[in-house]
């Protein structure tokens, strides 16, 4: 269904790793080789303290920047924590949200991550929705019933016309920085089960642009295979995200890919 009109996305989430003297290094590296990009949307994802920095270092590039995780007040007594408009303040395009190791770690619900994703969109952000199951969700053959659960909840309120800029990452969540891959076939399942579920929600003609990623140790090593799915539209990169080479290697792959669709 209309995969030539997405557009591979890859999406590094460097998680809480890097100074800001790393990160910038690591994000000039990646600008180097792939900044001048206009096959693919890349996304950098750095910890909130290099977001500035970074911003400064990806000018005159096409890498785009993202937040890892925000509040979703606007602003106030929230020690510690990080609202919209203070990521949009710092050029920051996208935002990572309901990731599993915020829902697991830090006990974040359906009913939260939606609420941040209504901050995102009325902040301008394009939100990164996470959604996938733990091992024994999978074990107990519960994996597309948590999945649905969890896209529906997110999704919940959200206009068609606020859809448009969303992406889906399907993250199993035994798969993150574990080195087991779901296989090709593993992750179409579920991806296409999330599209059916996205056409119910939003309707076909937005369903068929939104983009879903796929995210639990990719790498450059099996891109490649994931991407050849018909409903696999890019990767939410960790491990992979953190060292120049593999990332722009893997970035390499989605390109010729992408120019190969
Ligand atoms: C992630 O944290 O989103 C992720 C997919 O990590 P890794 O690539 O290391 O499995």
């Amino acid at each position: 269904m209309n995969r030539e009109l997405r557009r591979y996305c890859i999406v590094g989430n460097w998680k809480m790793n890097k100074t800001t003297v790393e990160a910038n290094k690591l994000a000039l590296e990646i600008k180097n080789s792939a900044g001048k990009n206009t096959d693919l949307t890349i996304v950098l994802c750095p910890p909130f303290t290099a977001l500035d920095s970074v911003a400064r270092v990806l000018e005159n590039s096409n890498l785009e920047l993202g937040a890892q995780n925000m509040h979703p007040t606007p602003e106030g007594a929230f020690t510690g924590e990080i609202s919209a408009e203070m990521l949009r303040n710092l050029f920051c395009n996208y935002v990572i949200l309901g990731h599993s190791e915020r829902r697991t770690l830090f006990n974040e619900s359906n009913d939260y991550i939606n609420e941040k994703v209504h901050a995102a969109f009325a902040n301008n952000l394009k939100p990164i929705v996470c959604v996938g199951e733990s091992l024994s969700e999978r074990e107990k053959g519960k994996t597309l019933p948590v999945v649905k659960e969890q896209i529906k909840e997110a999704l919940k309120g959200v206009s068609v016309d606020r859809s448009n800029s969303l992406i889906i990452a399907y993250e199993p969540v035994w798969a993150i920085g574990s080195g087991k891959t779901a296989t090709p076939e593993m992750a179409q399942e579920v991806h296409g089960e999330l599209r059916i579920i996205l056409i119910t929600l939003l309707g076909k003609t937005i369903a068929s642009k939104i983009r879903i990623l796929y995210g639990g140790s990719m790498n450059s090593g099996n891109v490649s295979d994931l991407l050849e799915q018909k409903d696999i539209d890019g990767g939410l990169i960790g491990g992979a995200s953190l060292e120049a080479k593999s990332f722009i290697r893997l970035i390499e792959i989605a390109r010729s890919k992408q120019n190969k669709k």
